[in-house]
């Protein structure tokens, strides 16, 4: 089962991204999380990486093309993966269709979080993630269950994003509106779009992703 996971940042594509793995045995791929670790590589190629992701804007779209073409063609993702954070341009999807074409792959199901602007304020400000495995964490909503350990690694070590301060989310936004919204209406008129409700509690949101998932497949075809 091959899905793509849309939404804004906040809407909580990568925590419901990694539920979808763990039940499904299928693997994520986040676009940002494979970029986060190249910035953190201390190549000069990563320095470029870190501060394009730090001032909110997108890396271009040739780097990612290229790397997700590179992951999908992995052994593990033979049983299916989920898309987190990428298509997040026209071309990206494009590319999308051409490179599952060219693996003779489809999508089964497109998923959007739909999650209002304030909310998406609200969780963004609040957010902080593991340093070693990068899950996800909220001050308000989402505690690890042992104080200052992760649920999923049992490391200590927290960090928030650079990308989560005020000036960045606000890019982050506008870019969301400007290059990354265009594309529902190329995965609507294909019939494959699915919308749900993200501002829901997670469990909920997880529920509703699973009715979608349980349904039949959202296209008919290569896509
Ligand atoms: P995320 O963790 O998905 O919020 O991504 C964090 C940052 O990584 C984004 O703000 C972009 O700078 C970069 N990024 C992630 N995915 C993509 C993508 N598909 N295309 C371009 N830039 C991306």
């Amino acid at each position: 089962m091959n899905i793509i996971l849309l939404g804004p940042p906040g809407s909580g594509k990568g925590t419901q991204a990694k539920r979808i793995e763990q039940r499904h045995g299928i693997v994520q791929l986040s676009t940002g999380d494979m970029l986060r670790a190249t910035a953190a590589s201390g190549t000069e190629f990563g320095t470029r990486v870190k501060a394009i992701m730090d001032s909110g804007q997108l890396v271009p779209d040739d780097t990612i093309i290229e790397m997700i073409n590179d992951r999908i063609a992995q052994p593990d993702c033979r049983r299916g993966f989920i898309l987190d954070g990428f298509p997040r341009t026209v071309p990206q999807a494009e590319a999308l269709d051409a490179m599952l074409a060219r693996h003779g792959l489809k999508l089964d199901h497109v998923i959007l979080l739909d999650v209002d602007a304030a909310t998406l304020v609200d969780r963004l400000s609040g957010r902080f993630t593991c340093n070693r495995c990068g899950a996800s964490y909220h001050e308000r909503y989402n505690q690890p269950r042992r104080e200052g350990i992760c649920d999923v690694c049992g490391s200590p070590e927290f960090v928030r994003r650079a990308d989560d301060r005020p000036e960045a989310v606000t890019a982050r936004f506008e870019v969301y509106r400007r290059q990354t919204e265009p594309i529902l209406p190329y995965y609507t008129e294909r019939g494959i779009l699915r919308r749900v409700d993200g501002v829901a509690d997670i469990d909920a949101v997880t529920a509703e992703i699973e009715s979608v998932l349980s349904s039949a497949s959202s296209s008919g075809g290569p896509v």
